[in-house]
């Protein structure tokens, strides 16, 4: 479980730092964090949280994140993730869909203030019992469990199994709305294992995490491949922010960085990039969403991160199915998701036919193993739908696998675009995008057209000071690319619409084209 495997990495380097928040001035060491996390334990037990009780958890990244993520997981309770950009109508849905007693919140976030939030849902989720507060109630839940004895909390640990469930992680919510993944010991701990193994951590490594807690970025690729190596969790701040991520690098001598493609563009971008001293960087993990070649390079070469990993999975397979290896060569490293993880399977199938497709032929991916999720919570037919009798999940996800076995992510089956009978690929129009000096970042949808069925229509943030046009990148792609590849459309942005884990939502860039082209 994943309380034995923290005790185990306490009682071998218990001295070591364990977790770092920047933005709060908390520093703790293995030892620390294991004795706040037994406060913590007891004095949800003095609550009378049961195994399987449901614990929210709604904050953006701080150090209590952490201390609940395992003092719950000690006590075999349910820690549900709430995302931190919910409004109330979404709080209310995952509070009584998930049915959580207990909620640990931040005051607020972004200007937003929670309190206000879960007073007016409060009255509408009799399931709820205690809320309380981290910034002013964390204190009380500390000194909660005094007149609890530990033996309470040891024959608690006694009584889990591998594959209780532990966890309610919502899905981003790129596609539409978020769903909740239940997760056990098993899942997560043993996919944050093999992905640090993978990264080759140790006690040396300090691993730089602006992903949120709340998505399996930052819980397991994040957290859990951390406690099970030993080595550091270094958090820059409550909320993604490329100057302090930076700032955060050179001053804890980050070995290892994380991000979502968007989050790296972000950093490389920032106009004071070339002050920071990144040489401490080694490895890293980019994830989350298709991860452009180009931007891969740089990643590689400007900072520093010789090792630099993609990471491919979802919440649903807890969340790494394929990773690309340290020691894979450079242009798989940048171009591929490398290979399956160990212990697990995958295969690429048509998704009309099941049939495995031959390979280099895109099909929809499937993953098989202990990752993959117990179910949605209390939703059998949409768990159904996802993973088969014989246990492999269908991830909706197209991909083309070659003959040494690495896969590349070659889109969403949503996202595909069926212009006039053929099938365009918006990662392929991006990638080609992505070669024009002057673009940052490019992301590319379909439109309605009466006469194709659809059109590509491109959106393009430039790079700092650049202007483009139309016309300007019309000429680029002419002769480049196929004529029917070339967007049809473009818009020029300074921004995407995004999900908190930094995922460009394209339906809803969908929406507001559709709704400007008229
Ligand atoms: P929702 O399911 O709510 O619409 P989501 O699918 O974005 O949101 P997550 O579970 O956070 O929720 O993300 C998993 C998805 O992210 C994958 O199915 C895949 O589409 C995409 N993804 C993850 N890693 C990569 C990667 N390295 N390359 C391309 N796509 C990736
Ligand atoms: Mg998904």
């Amino acid at each position: 479980t994943i309380g034995q495997n923290l005790r185990r990495t306490v009682e071998q380097y218990g001295d070591r730092e364990a977790l770092v928040v920047v933005s709060q001035g908390y520093r703790a060491t293995y030892r620390q964090l294991w004795d706040t996390t037994t406060q913590v334990a007891l004095g949800l037990l003095a609550l009378g949280v049961e195994k399987g009780d449901r614990v929210g958890i709604w904050s953006p990244n701080r150090y209590e994140w952490v201390v609940a993520q395992y003092a719950t997981a000690r006590i075999g309770a349910i820690l549900v993730n709430l995302n931190p950009a919910y409004r109330t109508s979404e709080l209310e849905y995952a509070l009584i869909q998930s049915g959580v007693s207990v909620l640990l919140y931040s005051r607020g976030f972004r200007q937003t203030d929670y309190r206000a939030m879960v007073e007016e849902v409060r009255p509408r989720c009799p399931g709820l019992r205690v809320t309380m507060v981290l910034d002013d109630d964390w204190q009380l839940l500390l000194s909660n469990g005094k007149h609890v004895s530990e033996r309470t909390l040891t024959d608690r640990e006694a009584s889990l199994q591998f594959d209780d469930p532990i966890n309610i992680q919502y899905t981003s919510g790129t596609t539409g709305f978020p769903k909740g993944a239940t997760l056990s010991h098993h899942n997560v701990l043993n996919n944050g294992f093999f992905i640090g193994e993978a990264l080759r951590y140790g006690p040396r490594d300090r691993v730089c995490i602006p992903v949120p807690f709340y998505h399996c970025f930052g819980m397991v690729i994040g957290n859990l491949a951390c406690t099970s190596h030993g080595a550091t969790m270094v958090i820059p701040g409550e909320a993604f922010d490329a100057l302090a991520v930076l700032q955060t690098v050179q001053a804890e001598r980050c070995t290892s960085l994380y991000g979502v493609p968007t989050m790296f563009i972000a950093e490389l971008d920032h106009p004071r990039f070339g002050e920071f001293d990144l040489t401490s960087l080694r490895t890293g993990v980019m994830a989350g969403s298709p991860c452009p070649v180009e931007v891969m390079k740089q990643v590689q070469s400007r900072m520093n991160m010789r090792e630099v990993t993609i990471c491919y999975g979802m919440t649903e397979t807890s969340p790494v199915s394929t990773q690309s290896a340290l020691d894979d060569p450079l242009d798989k490293r940048v171009s591929t998701v490398g290979r399956v993880h160990p212990h697990l399977e995958v295969k690429v199938v048509d998704p009309d036919t099941g049939a495995v497709v031959p390979r280099g032929s895109p099909g929809e991916l499937c993953t098989r193993g202990y990752s993959v999720m117990l179910g949605y919570w209390e939703n059998p037919q949409a768990t159904a739908t996802a993973v088969d009798k014989a246990g492999w999940m269908h991830t909706g996800d197209l991909a083309t696998m070659d003959e040494d076995g690495y896969l590349r992510i070659v889109g969403r089956i949503k996202d595909m675009i069926i212009r006039g009978g053929e099938n365009i690929y918006p990662r392929e129009v991006e990638e080609f995008l992505h070669t024009h000096p002057g673009v940052s970042e490019a992301q590319v949808i379909g439109v309605p057209s009466k006469k194709y069925g659809e059109e590509v229509m491109a959106w393009v943030k430039t790079k700092p000071g650049v202007t483009l046009t139309a016309e300007e990148l019309t000429k680029h792609c002419t002769g480049r690319i196929s004529t029917y590849k070339v967007p049809r459309y473009w818009k020029f942005v300074d921004a995407f619409p995004m999900t908190v884990t930094g995922k460009v939502q394209k339906f809803r860039m969908r929406e507001v084209s559709i709704a400007e082209l008229g």
